[in-house]
């Protein structure tokens, strides 16, 4: 197995893990959790998300958080945001880099996004030119990359028009997400390779859920395959929202042991980013979803 020497981890626990939780963190912990994060040695740490604070209530104090953090040079803040209005939101709060999402499945788009996913790119036309003229980084997200629980299968040629029109309304670096988590690893590999054709394999990350336990091999198949960004969750934290009590996100830890252990360049700290786990899981109350934070955290309590 080729891996390539040094992978980007893109952490998005404070974003798409505290989305997810069923309480709203305090504000204070938010800020915490992300100044901890950018301490571990990461270069990204999506910090939170300009939307509805209706929609999305657990990420309501956007403009807090990104405001309150003290920022580490040379680690990006990426937040979410889903119109031009959120671009406002964003901007006012001196965000250097935002991210779009759309969906490569057509009933999903409709359902959870409001809009198709035409309507959808359409609406992110204007979002990505100003954020482009304001200087900021643009990432795109496209969800249901292997599968959909409206639609069931999802064509790759879908996956290939999304991803192509993301780069083509001027993301820098668009994210594929395996959002139910029901991909496997030559299923991933297909994908990219078919991917290959029309974009930069350089400019694509990964972001591959856990729920049925295939979280870190899919990621090292996309790593394989050419991929060197990819997206994780400190501790694992960030349930499947479409499957209760199931696990989403894979976990950063777990994807750094393994890395690690291969002799893969992160740049990250395991160790410290198996603290903040700890810290973080006892602000939640329960323990992390890491396999990896779980063990080590047995161990050196054992001792
Ligand atoms: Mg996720």
């Amino acid at each position: 197995m080729e891996l390539p020497p040094r992978v980007r981890i893109v952490e998005v626990g404070p974003r798409d893990g505290l989305q997810n939780e069923p309480d709203t963190v305090p504000t204070a912990t938010k800020i915490a959790f992300i100044d901890r994060l950018a301490a571990t040695g990461l270069e990204v740490v999506e910090a939170t998300s300009f939307v509805r604070p209706d929609l999305v209530p657990q990420l309501a104090d956007a403009a807090e958080v990104l405001t309150g953090i003290t920022p580490v040079r040379g680690v990006r803040y990426p937040v979410l945001v889903a119109n031009d209005r959120g671009l406002d939101a964003a901007l006012s709060a001196g965000a250097q880099d935002i991210a779009v999402f759309a969906s490569a499945s057509e009933p999903f788009s409709e359902r959870n996004l409001g809009r198709g996913i035409d309507a959808s790119l359409e609406r992110f036309r204007t979002v990505v030119r100003r954020a482009k003229r304001h200087g900021l980084g643009v990432r795109g997200y496209v969800s249901m990359v292997c599968g959909c629980p409206y639609q069931g299968e999802v064509p790759p040629a879908d996956v290939v028009r999304v991803t192509t029109e993301l780069f083509e309304l001027g993301c820098d670096e668009v994210s594929l997400g395996d959002t139910i988590g029901v991909g496997t690893a030559l299923q991933i590999q297909d994908l990219i390779e078919l991917l290959s054709h029309t974009v930069l394999i350089d400019r694509l990350a990964v972001h591959l859920h856990d729920t049925y336990g295939q979280g870190l091999a899919n990621t090292l198949a996309a790593l394989e395959a050419g991929v060197s960004t990819a997206d994780t969750s400190a501790g694992g934290l960030g349930g499947c929202p479409f499957a209760a009590g199931a696990t989403g996100n894979l976990a950063t830890e777990d994807l750094l042991y393994a890395l690690e252990g291969s002799g893969v360049h992160t740049g990250v700290d395991l160790s410290e980013v198996i603290a903040v786990s700890g810290w973080m899981a006892d602000q939640l109350g329960r323990p992390p979803v890491s396999r990896v934070a779980r063990a080590v955290l047995a161990r050196d309590g054992a001792r």
